[in-house]
């Protein structure tokens, strides 16, 4: 029996990259001709002809499955639409525009062969990223990896090849707010670890704006920990002895020293400060309050309108 193999990929608006993508595909199961391949390819409510090119492959080539969802999800929700449909031993996450090298797919599937249940491709070397987004990467990982008991292993992203059983797993985690890459590391196994070197992009620009990113960072820090939480009652803890000194001083003060007027501005930098210090705490309160309404209202993560496939 040849074992099947899924790559799972997410596609919005990447007209320009379908062509590259479809030639690396072929050439990689041209090279593997031992397994089985199943090509899941997520559009994610393109609005260019992305669509229509990958439907046009799936005429083609029985190995294609394409997953039309109803409108624009956002990467995460794509791509647990592409696991879910997923079918193969083993399921390996890829991203459209190349930036993971398909040709250390091989290396992966011999460690898993060799019995590992999730083989993790780390970026050795993120010389294609700017150096912004390099720096906020790691500061984001190194907070994140410090507040939340989950950790992620860093540069490390969605692409890495997982055994049936994690991918079963991974579906029986019933949130809706779906950080991948803290779920990804969430469930565990057996794990092993291959260094690449990150691709610049086949082509097309990224969908990933700074604004993007800090909420996606948002998302994982909420999701997995309740530090944000916790950590406003040691501020006002601290800031209630503050002021409790402050007080003592004044009264001391006062009995030595007689009334004395000044005092307004010092009076006013404490109001506005405890001020602006509880509007921060309740907004991070409502973060998490509007995660457990997203939460509760148990939507569906994704809407597939059709699913294509030659046979
Ligand atoms: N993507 C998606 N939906 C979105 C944004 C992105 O399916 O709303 C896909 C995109 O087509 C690509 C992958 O997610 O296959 C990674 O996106 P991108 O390359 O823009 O991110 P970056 O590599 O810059 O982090
Ligand atoms: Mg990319």
């Amino acid at each position: 029996m040849q074992k099947r193999i899924s790559v799972v990929t997410p596609f919005y608006n990447e007209s320009v990259a379908v062509g590259y993508y479809e030639r690396a595909i072929a050439s990689l199961i041209a090279q593997m001709h031992d397994y089985h391949f199943e090509i899941v390819c997520v559009d994610d409510g393109s609005s260019d002809d992305t669509l229509e090119q990958l439907i046009a492959i799936a005429c083609r080539d029985p190995n294609y499955v394409v997953v039309e969802l109803s409108r624009n999800f956002g990467k995460e929700p794509a791509l647990t639409a592409g696991l879910d449909i997923a079918s193969g031993d083993a399921v390996i996450p890829f991203d459209a525009d190349l930036q993971d090298p398909p040709e250390i797919i091989p290396d992966m599937v011999k460690a898993w062969e060799a019995g590992a249940e999730v083989v993790l491709a780390r970026r050795s070397d993120r010389a294609t990223d700017s150096h912004v987004k390099r720096k906020t990467a790691e500061w984001f990982y190194q907070l994140h990896n410090k507040v939340s008991r989950t950790k992620i292993p860093e540069n490390v992203g969605d692409f890495r090849l997982m055994d049936r059983r994690v991918v079963d797993a991974l579906k029986q985690l019933p949130e809706r707010q779906r950080f991948m890459k803290g779920l990804f590391a969430w469930v565990g196994f057996k794990t092993d670890v291959i260094e690449y070197v990150r691709q610049p992009r086949s082509a097309g620009k990224t969908k990933f704006s700074g604004w993007r990113l800090w909420n996606l960072a948002l998302e994982g820090m909420t999701g997995f920990s309740t530090v944000p939480l916790r950590i406003w009652t040691y501020i006002g803890l601290f800031g209630a002895l503050i002021s409790v000194a402050f007080a003592v001083f004044i009264v001391v003060r006062t009995i030595l020293f007689g009334v004395s007027t000044p005092g307004y501005a010092s009076l006013l930098v404490a109001v506005t400060f405890l001020g602006s210090l509880q509007l921060i705490s309740i907004g991070i309160i409502g973060e998490y309050i509007g995660r457990i309404y997203l939460e509760t209202k148990q939507r569906p993560n994704y809407l597939i309108r059709h699913l294509y496939r030659k046979s």
